[in-house]
């Protein structure tokens, strides 16, 4: 590779695409930016192309191309837009691609651009969950490195030792139990919006807060580690770690067992996919450990959390029950997002969808956008029809 790496940001108006910029500002010399990408955020995204001086900017909302040639005015920029234009941006060459879209919506651009990369820092788990055979087949076709942006799977990877997998125990996730780890069964059925985004630790987009609230994140996260590490769900624990230091682990079966720690800051996990095999300077704060004192495990509650239990159950039963438990979960949180249902609404969508939804073939990522598309008018009507 050399020196300059050309990179590309698929979402990079959010906030792992704001994480991976504040690593390019603070390195410029090291980046050239290529292409950068957003849904509706014109205005952001205009502003960022303007400083980065990127080759391309792309608004996935087609309504907005004007306003974004607008703002664009005088500078070398290229403005795109719609399906098409991240779809072009996506073929070009480039040494990184950072996928940082949120939901099923980064698939098809993270798919088209594993062929046109070295390297693929991968934030949309998303994908992987839904689409993980057919990612990682292209990406090991095309000598593509799939490097985890996720801070679990980045510390897996960090401490996972190929040559020793035979002797593998145990992969563990640690997850943070999210703001309500600690209220009572009974108070569930009152969770506000506002609390529930409301992260102890992360500062993160709305879906994904959501999702560490359900402890759904965690478990799109067991299968984004059984998918990427090729390892088998009952190979994979998960841990509540409230303090989010130790960021995962890898059990051998020899009783050593292997943690990354570091402070719950997403510029480090990003740094090691943009430097890897190599490690660069970021301005997180160092760990402390004598400040920090204490660190605390508990096993997961499965009954006030039944969306890690889902998920597992999911992993277990197939690809197509994968897609349905993240369909499901996506259109139930954007609907507790705007109020349409209750919190625990969220894991009986999935759970409802799960049981009304037989498996169906699925072999290519058109097959795969096409039944997520089928699901997600099957979960608005279900919806529709039933208070949740
Ligand atoms: P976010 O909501 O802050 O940002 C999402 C980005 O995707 C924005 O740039 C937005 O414009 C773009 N986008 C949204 N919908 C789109 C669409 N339909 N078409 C094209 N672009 C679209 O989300 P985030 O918190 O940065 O998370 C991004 C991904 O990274 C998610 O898959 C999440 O699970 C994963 N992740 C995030 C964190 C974190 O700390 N935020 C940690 C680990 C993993
Ligand atoms: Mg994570």
């Amino acid at each position: 590779m050399s020196l300059v790496q050309k990179i590309s940001i698929f979402g990079a108006t959010g906030s792992i695409g704001t994480s991976t910029l504040a690593l390019i500002f603070a390195n410029p010399s090291a980046y050239e930016v290529i292409a950068i990408t957003a849904e509706k955020n014109v205005k952001e995204l205009a502003k960022i192309a303007l400083k980065t001086k990127a080759k391309y900017a792309v608004i996935a909302d087609k309504s907005l191309h004007q306003t974004l040639q607008n703002l664009l005015q005088g500078a070398k920029t290229i403005a795109l837009s719609g399906r098409d234009g991240l779809l072009e941006a996506a073929k070009i060459h480039v040494d990184i691609v950072v996928s940082a879209v949120v939901g099923l919506a980064g698939l098809e651009v993270t798919y088209a651009a594993i062929p046109y990369c070295k390297k693929l820092a991968l934030a949309n788990k998303e994908s992987i969950v839904a689409a993980g055979e057919q990612i990682l087949s292209l990406a090991h076709q095309h000598g593509t490195k799939i490097l985890p942006v996720d801070s679990e799977h980045s510390a897996i990877f960090q401490v996972f030792e190929e040559t020793n997998r035979a002797h593998l125990h145990k992969l563990i996730l640690t997850a943070s139990g999210g703001p309500f780890r600690q209220l009572p069964a009974a108070e569930f059925a009152h969770i506000s919006v506002e609390k529930a985004l409301k992260h102890p630790n992360w500062k993160m987009g709305a879906k994904i807060t959501i999702d560490c609230a359900t402890l759904a994140n965690k478990g799109l996260e067991l299968i984004e580690a059984a998918l990427l590490f090729n390892v088998p769900a009952d190979q994979i624990d998960v841990v509540v770690h409230p303090e989010s230091i130790i960021h995962s682990l890898v059990a051998y079966q020899d009783g050593s067992t292997l943690a990354q720690l570091g402070m719950p800051d997403m510029r480090t996990a990003i740094s090691y996919a943009l430097s890897w095999p190599n490690r660069c300077a970021t301005s997180v704060q160092p760990l402390n450990l004598a400040d920090i004192r204490n660190l605390s495990f508990e096993a997961p509650d499965l009954e006030r959390f039944p969306a890690l239990r889902l998920a597992r159950e999911s992993l277990i039963r197939g690809q197509t029950q994968r897609i349905i438990f993240n369909t499901a979960n996506e259109i139930a949180v954007d609907h507790f997002l705007n109020g349409t249902i209750s919190f625990m609404g969220i894991s009986k969508i999935i759970e409802q969808l799960l049981e009304k939804t037989s498996s169906k073939p699925l072999s290519t990522i058109e097959d795969i956008v096409d039944f997520d598309q089928q699901l997600r008018l099957k979960t608005k009507e279900m919806i529709t029809q039933i208070t949740f």
